[in-house]
């Protein structure tokens, strides 16, 4: 049995509660027989209750929200820019894959469909990526890089399309076609939902750096919580399991937390 539990603390205040008790903690059993997993749309569903909360309790600050560099946290919105397997030349079924969903809206497990992508641009103009559809309707071919790159005036004769699995050698930026697209600023400046979300919502976002989750003061917070839970006896309840989770949990001093 795994217990999870998503919540929002500040140095400042500690874990984020209102007056009332109400909070934007999530709890979760993880698996697949369970409740499955937290997604990035779980995500956003609680950044809108806890900028709900923080405007009401604390009506004079600004409010940011730091989150782990996850691809959970970082997902973009369908059919965003990628060069992930970008074809080289013209391709009549290039785009991005994305979760097929049932009739409901809910996402088929295991099952992609292709969405184009939209959203390129070139000296502040749109550059459509693939060409008018042939019967008017649908989508068209993608141009592929080679001539999306020349339309830039960019040369790549006797360019290859991908370095091998991506893995370019730094600090080439040019040593081949998707590593040029890669750069450019349409591709790097694609926000992510939480981003957008945060935005809308009257609130900031902050990712911190790739693989350094330790800058994350909530994680030292779930460790001082971690070793409170292993101090009660042992039960395979799993009312037990949850109890003893929230109160070790609740019990983390500020005075740690500031620490
Ligand atoms: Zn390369």
């Amino acid at each position: 049995m795994s217990f999870m539990v998503a919540n929002y603390v500040s140095a400042n205040y500690g874990w984020l509660k209102a007056p009332d008790g109400c909070t934007a903690q999530v709890t979760l059993k993880p698996g697949k027989n369970q409740d499955g997993y937290m997604t990035n749309e779980d995500i956003l569903s609680q950044l809108k209750v806890v900028a709900a909360l923080v405007k009401e309790i604390y009506p004079d600050n600004n409010h940011y929200f730091i989150y782990d560099n996850a691809t959970t946290h970082l997902k973009r919105p369908d059919g965003s820019l990628s060069v992930r397997c970008t074809p080289k030349e013209e391709s009549t079924v290039f785009g991005v894959d994305i979760s097929k969903r049932d009739s409901e809206g809910s996402i088929i497990p295991g099952e992609k469909q292709q969405m184009a992508m939209h959203g390129a641009s070139f000296n502040g103009e749109p550059q459509p990526l693939y060409f008018p559809p042939d019967d008017g309707i649908g989508m068209g071919k993608f141009k592929g890089m080679e001539r999306i790159l020349a339309e830039q005036g960019i040369e790549t004769t006797g360019l290859k399309a991908e370095c091998k699995k991506f893995k370019c050698t730094p600090p080439q930026r040019d040593c081949c076609m998707q590593r040029i697209l890669y750069n450019e600023p349409d591709f790097q400046n694609v926000e992510s939902n939480l981003e957008i979300l945060a935005r809308s919502l009257g609130v900031q976002v902050i990712f911190l750096p790739k693989y350094h989750c330790e800058l994350n003061f909530i994680e030292q917070c779930w460790g001082y919580a971690k070793r409170l839970y292993r101090l009660n006896p042992e039960s395979s309840r799993e009312d037990v399991l949850e109890k003893n989770t929230l109160e070790a949990l609740d019990a983390v001093p500020l005075v740690s937390m500031r620490r």
